[in-house]
């Protein structure tokens, strides 16, 4: 049982991460707590955008579209590796998912299959946007990937979770298949080995 960690907590916790961060507007009051609860958290999950084009990408994410407002995540991760802060708060991004993979994020125990739709993650999760198209092709660049390790590393680290607090969208919601070009697996054994 976490209380989420305040903006400039986490603004601190990201540079002391070594993470290039950029604060876009007026961040820290961007969210929809007016729509329900955030927190207490739980992890952190990670997505990737369906987007192109870091700038545009950026405004997508922190002012949403027609039928689902900003902000889309809290950080937004390009291609270059810079961590762009869009939202704090209730941010949505991770939609309904499995109470089953709640309850094991929560005792960073192995993942069940997330076959229910039964739960609100935009509650219990920091969640990261990741710049790619998600088509598999769409190359993610070695910048991205050790952004997105460490700003995941950087929560951990601040609320004492393992790697196994940190899961993709399609680890959570049934039919996403977010992030795509790499596995979690794979990811949460750079996190774990950062994390030492
Ligand atoms: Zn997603």
């Amino acid at each position: 049982m976490a209380s989420p960690m305040s903006a400039g907590r986490f603004l601190d916790a990201l540079r002391a991460e070594g993470v290039t961060v950029v604060e876009v507007g007026d961040w820290v009051h961007h969210n929809r707590n007016h729509k329900g609860p955030w927190g207490p958290v739980h992890g952190v999950m990670i997505h990737h955008t369906a987007s192109s084009g870091g700038e545009r990408t950026v405004e997508i994410c922190r002012d949403g579209y027609a039928g689902l407002p900003g902000p889309l995540c809290h950080g937004v991760i390009t291609k270059d590796g810079t961590v762009h802060l869009v939202g704090y708060g209730r941010a949505n991004h991770a939609g309904l998912g499995d109470d089953d993979v709640l309850r094991a994020v929560i005792a960073e125990k192995a993942l069940p299959p997330d076959n229910e739709a039964d739960t609100d993650g935009n509650r219990y999760f920091y969640g990261f946007e990741c710049e790619n198209l998600g088509d598999g092709e769409d190359p993610w660049p070695q910048a991205q990937l050790e952004a997105i390790e460490k700003a995941a590393a950087a929560v951990c680290r601040y609320h004492g979770w393992t790697e196994r607090s940190v899961i993709g969208h399609r680890e959570w919601q049934p039919g996403k298949v977010d992030p795509k070009g790499f596995t979690m697996a794979w990811l949460r054994e750079r996190i774990h080995e950062r994390l030492k």
